[in-house]
């Protein structure tokens, strides 16, 4: 077996761990609950076993190079403390590297989820072909990753990419950063459960009041299963979504003109419902976007297969994610082997 190394995609609801070779092929990937209502401790001795599991099964075969982990929040990148984070409460100011390299006695390299999911797109899925990308992750916030020159951009305080908390509707919702209209208040799957139920206290849908009522659930996916059997109000809310992106992408399109932008997350499964409205507002908002779009934007974002060359010279892509919710497992594992390489 070729050398592996642990990547391990900490979340307020799943805890995942995976052992990823440096081919980038999945050895073998384990889901557990994050127990996060246990405490902080219990979640630790949790992955540590886990780890520990998965390295002692594979490393007589092979080297183990370390262990990259995605946390969602504000890291210091530096000490590798976590310093804020919304979905791990009692984990803020917590030294998460030093704990787990001490349990583990091996290389710990602590990364915010959504650059680590971006450097995932980048090793093996959307991205690959590009040293250069920017990534959106639209999931119950929506989180952003930069990649520039094959590394993961962390600005200075480690805090860069955060898309998510730009704003779109200057008086819009008000965020949970506290500013107002955010693209994580329109793009979301917090987003569109709220603008369906915006809707309906309006009195403006009965089809989505019906749905709410009928589906306890009732979450972002039971809104695009209305949209894609055709209800105009869910396809409303999902052109909101796409109109949303398309202004934060423009933006990102102007300012760092890249060759690729690639949109993940689980709300990214609603391409179909939300794309043409991105490429729409891109068509008028975005001067670097119409001197270089491919002739058929849509083309590029039908899925595995979607690989598409954009012709000749060079065009603009935006596309969405390959990996799905394994982007961040494999773009954790990858950051020991780059620092392994760096040594
Ligand atoms: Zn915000």
């Amino acid at each position: 077996m070729n050398d592996f190394s642990i990547g391990v995609d900490l979340g307020g609801t799943n805890l995942r761990i995976a052992a990823v070779d440096v081919n980038g092929h999945l050895v073998e990937k384990v889901t557990l609950g994050t127990k996060v209502s246990l405490g902080r401790d219990h979640v630790i001795n949790d992955m540590c076993e886990a780890i520990q599991h998965l390295s002692e099964k594979y490393k007589n075969s092979s080297s183990m190079l370390g262990i990259g982990i995605g946390v969602p929040g504000i890291i210091d990148m530096q000490t590798g403390l976590l310093r804020e984070s919304p979905n791990l409460p009692g984990w803020a100011e917590y030294p998460v590297r030093a704990e787990i390299e001490r349990r583990l006695n091996t290389m710990v390299i602590l990364e915010n989820d959504a650059n680590v999911a971006a450097f995932g797109e980048k090793w093996l899925g959307a991205a690959k072909d590009h040293d250069d990308m920017a990534m959106l992750t639209l999931g119950t916030g929506v989180g952003g990753g930069l990649v520039l020159g094959g590394k993961i951009w962390h600005g200075m305080n480690g805090m860069a990419g955060e898309f998510g908390h730009t704003t779109v509707e200057p008086e819009g919702h008000p965020c949970g950063c506290g500013n107002r209209g955010c693209l994580e208040q329109y793009a979301s799957a917090t987003a569109v459960v709220r603008m369906a139920r915006e809707a309906i206290a309006e009195n403006a849908s009965c089809s989505l009041a019906r749905a709410a009522h009928s589906d306890l659930e009732f979450s972002a996916k039971s809104i695009y299963n209305l949209a894609i059997q055709g209800d105009e109000d869910a396809r409303r809310i999902f052109r909101r979504v796409g109109r949303a992106l398309g202004i934060v992408l423009s933006t990102l399109v102007n300012s760092l003109n890249l060759p690729i932008y690639v949109v993940g997350g689980g709300v990214a499964s609603a391409w179909e419902a939300f794309a043409p409205a991105i490429f729409e507002e891109l068509r008028h908002r975005c001067m670097v976007y119409a001197a270089t779009a491919p002739a058929d934007p849509l083309a590029q974002g039908g899925g595995a297969s979607s690989h598409v060359d954009p012709g000749p010279g060079r065009k603009t892509i935006i596309t969405r994610a390959l990996l799905g919710s394994d982007a961040g497992l494999f773009g954790a594992a990858r950051l020991p082997m780059i620092a392994e390489a760096a040594r």
